[in-house]
């Protein structure tokens, strides 16, 4: 019989369904491997024994006839997303140790749908960041390592925990989130999927808000399908958040039917940038070509703001950081320092429950954002974002769907880039145009560095076509044929 823990996230349904496999037995072997893996530091908080309960639960829903879509079936929750009665950090010293009394509305329907969760996953402080360095919770270690070089890699961010633990199959799944490239970056980085939707497809109730223009929610499994179904039943409309969608979700997995004939592929021809690994160069030009023998037609377009994307980003994204993480002051949530006066209060506390990536977005927003500053930054900024949004208009005139690579390099090791945040910053090159344009957005792995390291390709859609993203990614999923896997992973 294979190894329990190889069993894909559909798979594994199925042996449930049939009774071949019980809820006591998967959930039980991950949580072994959770335990066998703690070196990764993927988690922040862990509730196996609770998981465990809960498969007792499981089997006898699955026994009577009332399963879920994910009755039995074990996934990793980003410790971002609000959960009533376990820790929620946001990957900050500031929220240690806050209970939230709510669940956000993404976890609450992968309960209702019946998955249980192994615990909450570590991540950038505030979900700021491209390789799980900022964590106040320390870095998340990838399960990848170079070819010939046991140098410590990461895992990519801010949902380095989600990404690490989905590649050393220590989850089947796991929720992340993305505000400018962070569920896609560390999917490219660990050979795992990763999708975020259309902005507004996933409430944001209850999750820690960084941008809150940005932030949406999304899937990181270990491939198209698995991330399709937890998708499913992560999406929908929530009365709670204003900006969520009043659509009805489609059937995602209905919509892989290894079939792309006919559909129009973009090439953006503004993405050659600078910098880009050859490597990945060629990668990409790989995928157009499997996109091509699949019978898809490949159309070059131009998205000609793209080259402003980073630092419209780094405007927008930092200056509603500022505003939103203004409530963190002592006061309502997490930790104190005292102070002889309330505002001594307040200082004491922000300084030393934020990190230092985070001081440098409250500094830049604030800065963006204040009187003299706010038309010649912020304003300027959401002007160009307007621009860079209707690019993508005119190109989804002409193709179904962009493909582009997800990064411009494989895993870095953990301590480079770490001094230089500008250079940390060029990750997203790739992911924020998507991410200022609310459009959905996938990454697949689809090859290796010389170095053997996993490398994406970066699939881009219309609003709310999420099933084209899905289909032509599973699509080139299979010519890519990615079976690596991290060394003693
Ligand atoms: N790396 C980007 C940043 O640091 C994106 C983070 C994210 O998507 N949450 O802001």
């Amino acid at each position: 019989m294979t190894d329990i823990l190889d069993l894909s996230l559909a798979a594994a349904r199925r042996a449930l369904a049939d009774r071949s496999l019980s809820a006591v037995e998967l959930v039980g072997a991950y949580a072994k491997r959770v335990e066998a893996t703690r070196g990764l530091n993927a988690f922040i908080t862990e509730t196996l024994d609770h998981a465990v309960e809960a498969a007792k639960t499981a089997d006898q829903e699955l026994a009577s006839g009332d399963a879920k879509p994910l009755t039995g079936v074990p996934i990793g929750i980003k410790d971002l997303f609000c959960t009533k009665g376990v820790q929620t950090t946001a990957g900050s010293a500031i929220l240690k140790g806050f209970i939230p009394p709510y669940e956000s509305t993404v976890t609450e329907r992968l309960a209702a749908a019946g998955a249980i969760s192994l615990g909450k996953l570590n991540l950038d402080e505030f979900a700021m960041g491209s390789s799980n360095i900022t964590s106040h919770y320390g870095p998340v270690k990838s399960p990848w390592t170079r070819a010939g070089d046991d140098r410590p890699l990461v895992p990519g961010g801010s949902s380095g925990g989600s990404a690490a633990a989905v590649a050393a199959r220590a989850v089947l799944a796991a929720t992340g989130t993305d505000t400018g490239g962070s569920i896609r970056q560390p999917a490219a980085f660990t050979g795992i999927a990763g999708i975020k939707p259309t902005y507004g497809r996933c409430s944001r109730w209850g999750i820690v808000a960084f941008a809150s223009s940005l932030d949406q929610a999304g899937a990181m499994a270990r491939d198209v399908q698995d991330c399709a179904i937890l998708l499913q039943a992560m999406a929908g409309h929530d009365p709670k958040d204003s900006t969520s969608a009043p659509l009805p979700v489609p059937d995602w997995s209905a919509a892989l039917t290894g079939d792309i004939r006919g559909l129009k592929v973009g090439v953006p021809k503004e993405y050659r940038v600078d910098g880009t690994n050859p490597e990945i160069l060629a990668l990409w030009d790989q995928g157009l070509a499997w996109a091509r023998d699949a019978g898809a037609e490949i159309v070059e377009v131009s998205l000609p703001h793209t080259q402003y994307a980073l630092a419209t980003y780094y405007i927008v994204a930092p200056a509603e950081a500022s505003s939103n993480l203004a409530r963190y002051d002592g006061v309502r949530f997490g930790q104190r320092v005292p102070g002889k006066t309330l505002d001594e209060m307040y200082e004491n506390t922000r300084g030393a429950g934020f990190g230092a990536e985070v001081r440098r977005r409250i500094l830049i927003g604030t800065y963006t954002l204040s009187a003299g500053y706010y038309d010649a930054y912020y304003l300027k900024a959401q002007k160009v974002r307007a621009l860079i949004a209707r690019d993508f208009r005119e190109a989804f005139q002409q193709v179904d769907v962009l493909l582009t690579p997800t990064a411009p390099t494989a895993a870095f090791a953990l301590g480079e880039k770490m001094d230089d945040p500008i250079a940390m910053y060029l990750n997203d090159v790739f992911t924020v145009p998507a991410s200022l344009a609310g459009l959905p957005a996938m990454s697949i792995p689809a090859g290796l560095s010389s170095d053997q390291l996993p490398l994406g390709l970066h699939l881009i859609g219309r609003p709310f076509d999420e099933a084209t993203v899905l289909r032509c990614a599973h699509v080139l999923e299979r010519a890519a044929g990615f079976t690596a896997r991290p060394q003693g992973y």
